[in-house]
């Protein structure tokens, strides 16, 4: 049912309060945008492995280089998590996600990730697109993944759809991505940015479960290997 959204409907249901939230928050968007500048700047600057990922209390992620977000890339995130949460109660133990496609300033494609077991959110969005992700942007509130698990990785699957530029909500903390997702995507010649200040926290909290479970489970693994 999710796979096939017109950019009309999209439009009525999405974007109207996005643009009134977005009018609200002028000058607090204008401030993020600047903490955000900085933090890319700091990150930047750091030897790579050094480089942090999103902030999370692990092993530093080695990100590639990020590009510069803007007040459109953030509205599109926020349609991201408002698709995400429509699954909300019903992902577990997999994360809510939403992914949108956008091409030259319409969206092509929609989807966010049902349940365990079904296509993730990239998948979906993809589909919806078809021919249309060629060029395109995609937006994901979660790094796509990079393993196969019961579906092939959405990284591959973006490059594969011809996908030009990747802006995620924040760095996946399950070890078998942390960055890697980004990296296939950066590899293949997408440029990557990820979306920081608030809405990156948003993207976190709104998996927080999710995020607390996959950092118990690498803390519980690194002591294993520290103590053998
Ligand atoms: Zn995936």
């Amino acid at each position: 049912m999710q796979a096939t959204f017109s950019p009309h409907t999209v439009r009525s249901s999405f974007a109207a309060p996005g643009a009134r939230r977005a009018a609200a928050l002028q000058p607090q968007l204008r401030m993020r945008a600047q903490a955000h500048r900085d933090e890319l700047a700091l990150r930047r600057s750091a030897p790579r492995g050094a480089r942090r990922g999103t902030g999370f209390a692990c092993k530093a992620m080695d990100l590639p280089e990020l590009g510069e977000v803007t007040d459109e890339d953030r509205e599109y995130m926020k349609m991201c998590l408002d698709l995400a949460r429509t699954a909300e109660g019903k992902t577990d133990p997999n994360p809510m996600v939403g992914a949108v496609i956008v091409k030259d300033g319409n969206i092509v494609g929609m989807g966010f990730h049902p349940k365990a077991g079904q296509p993730h959110a990239e998948v979906f969005a993809l589909r919806a697109a078809g021919e249309r992700a060629d060029g395109a942007t995609a937006y994901v509130s979660l790094e796509p993944c990079n393993h196969f698990g019961r579906t092939p990785p959405c990284s591959q699957a973006l490059v594969g759809a011809k996908i030009s530029r990747v802006v995620v909500g924040m760095v996946d903390p399950d070890p078998r991505v942390s960055g890697g997702g980004l990296w296939t995507c950066k590899n293949a010649g997408l440029e990557v940015c990820a979306i920081g200040g608030e809405l990156e926290e948003e993207c976190k909290s709104l998996n927080k479960g999710f995020i607390e479970r996959v950092l118990a489970a690498k803390a519980e693994e690194e002591a294993k290997a520290g103590s053998s």
